[in-house]
C-alpha cells in the first residue's frame, strides 16, 4: 500500500522542479522556507542563517532553520523532515556536498527549488541554483596576502624591489576535502603559490604540498592545531626557520596560531610569529589583525549571500527565474548550476578599519574586546 501511495504521490506531482513546484499563487504567510545551516561553531554561519531568516520574514515567508552541529546524519534528517513538512523550497548550506542525493532527489519530485548556499551541491542533477562567493578569487587573495606578508609582494601586489632572496618557508593547510568549496580555495591559492615554489623562492620543509595532506577535516580547529604541532615537532626542532603559513579560515588560522605561540615563536609578527592567513573576517581574528597577531583574513559579506538566496527563494516561490551571473564555473558532476557569485574583500592591518568598521560591519569596540 505505501508503494501505491508513494507512486501515487509522485505520480500526480509529474515532472519535478519546474513544472509544478511552488503554489505561486499562495501568498508568502502561506508559504515556508527550509534553511538547512552545517554548524553553529564557525561565527559565520550564525551570522548567515540570521540574515537569511530575517530576510525571508520580511517578505513575509515562514522559515524553518535548522543547524546540523557538522554532523551528516542529523542534516539529512533535517531535509527529510522539511520535505515530509512540505516546505516550498530548500536553502541548503551542506556539510558534504555530495551527500544529500537521496534528499535532492525527494525535493525534486516534491517539485520543492533547491538552492545551494555557500557550499556546492555535488553530484545531483536537482540543484536548481547556487550562491556563494568568487572562492577561487578567495585562494589567490590568501595567497597574495601571505606574499605580501613575506615581502615578496609589494603594497600594489607587484613583485617588490627589495624581495628577500629566499628560501623563505612555508607550510600548507586546506579546508574539508567534502566542502567543495576547500578545492576551489586550494586551487587559487596554488595557482598563485606554485611559480614562487617552482623558482626556489618559497619552500615547504614539511614537504606536505598536495590538498589530501594538507586538509583539514570538518574545518576543525583542533585539528589544524594540532597538525601544526605535529610540523612543528618534525620538521622545526632544529633550526629551521618558518615564515609562513596558508590558512583557508579564521578558526584553523588561530588553532594554527596558538601552536607557534606555544612553540616559542612570539606573540606577534613583529616578534618573530610567522605571517598566517585567514578567511571570514571573525570578530575574534580581526582583533587579532589590530594587534599585528595575525596578518591577514578574508571578509565576505555575509549580509549580502543572504540577500542573494533570500531572493533566488523568493523568484522561485513567484513562478520567476532567479538570475546568474556565473554559469560556467560551477560544474557539479552533473550539470553546471546556474551561479551567483559575489566579491570578496582582503583584510590586513592596515585596511580592517575602513572596509570593517567604517561600513558598520563591526564597531572599534568589537575589534578592540575581540567579541
Ligand atoms: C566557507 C568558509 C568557511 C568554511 C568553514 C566554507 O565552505 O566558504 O567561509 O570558513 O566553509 O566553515
Amino acid at each position: 500500500a505505501s508503494a501505491a501511495l508513494v507512486f501515487g504521490i509522485t505520480a500526480c506531482e509529474g515532472g519535478g522542479a519546474g513544472s509544478d513546484g511552488p503554489d505561486t499563487d499562495a501568498a508568502p504567510e502561506e508559504m515556508t522556507v527550509g534553511v538547512a545551516m552545517p554548524t553553529q561553531t564557525y561565527e559565520r554561519w550564525l551570522n548567515d542563517g540570521r540574515a537569511v531568516q530575517e530576510g525571508l520574514e520580511d517578505l513575509g515567508y515562514n522559515v524553518d532553520l535548522q543547524y546540523a552541529d557538522d554532523d551528516i546524519p542529523t542534516q539529512s534528517q533535517q531535509i527529510d523532515q522539511m520535505i515530509t513538512q512540505e516546505v516550498d523550497a530548500l536553502i541548503i548550506a551542506s556539510i558534504d556536498g555530495s551527500a544529500l542525493s537521496a534528499q535532492l532527489d525527494a525535493a525534486a519530485s516534491a517539485g520543492i527549488p533547491v538552492i545551494a548556499y555557500d557550499r556546492l551541491l555535488t553530484n545531483s542533477e536537482n540543484v536548481d541554483f547556487y550562491v556563494t562567493f568568487d572562492n577561487y578569487e578567495v585562494g589567490v587573495n590568501q595567497a597574495n596576502a601571505l606574499l605580501y606578508g613575506l615581502g615578496i609582494l609589494d603594497e600594489n601586489f607587484e613583485e617588490a624591489d627589495d624581495a628577500p632572496e629566499g628560501p623563505l618557508n612555508i607550510e600548507l593547510f586546506a579546508g574539508s576535502l567534502d566542502d567543495n568549496n576547500a578545492h576551489f580555495f586550494w586551487d587559487g591559492a596554488m595557482d598563485t603559490l606554485e611559480p614562487y615554489m617552482e623558482d626556489g623562492t618559497l619552500e615547504v620543509p614539511s614537504g606536505q604540498t598536495s590538498i589530501e595532506q594538507a586538509a583539514t577535516q570538518r574545518w576543525e580547529q583542533e585539528t589544524a592545531q594540532s597538525r601544526m604541532e605535529n610540523l612543528l615537532t618534525t620538521h622545526y626542532s632544529g633550526n629551521e626557520e618558518l615564515h609562513g603559513v596558508l590558512a583557508p579560515a579564521d578558526p584553523l588560522s588561530r588553532g594554527i596560531i596558538q601552536a607557534l605561540r606555544n612553540d616559542g615563536w612570539g606573540d606577534t609578527i613583529e616578534d618573530g610569529l610567522p605571517v598566517v592567513t585567514g578567511q571570514d573576517a571573525e570578530i575574534a581574528t580581526v582583533s587579532l589583525i589590530a594587534e599585528g597577531v595575525q596578518h591577514s583574513t578574508i571578509f565576505k559579506d555575509t549580509r549580502l549571500l543572504a540577500e542573494q538566496a533570500v531572493n533566488a527563494a523568493d523568484s522561485y516561490l513567484t513562478g520567476e527565474e532567479p538570475e546568474a551571473n556565473n554559469t560556467e564555473d560551477y560544474d557539479n558532476g552533473e550539470k553546471v548550476v546556474p551561479s551567483y557569485l559575489l566579491d570578496v574583500n582582503m583584510v590586513l592591518q592596515d585596511n580592517y578599519e575602513e572596509i570593517l568598521v567604517d561600513s558598520g560591519y563591526y564597531t572599534e569596540e568589537q575589534v578592540d574586546s575581540g567579541q
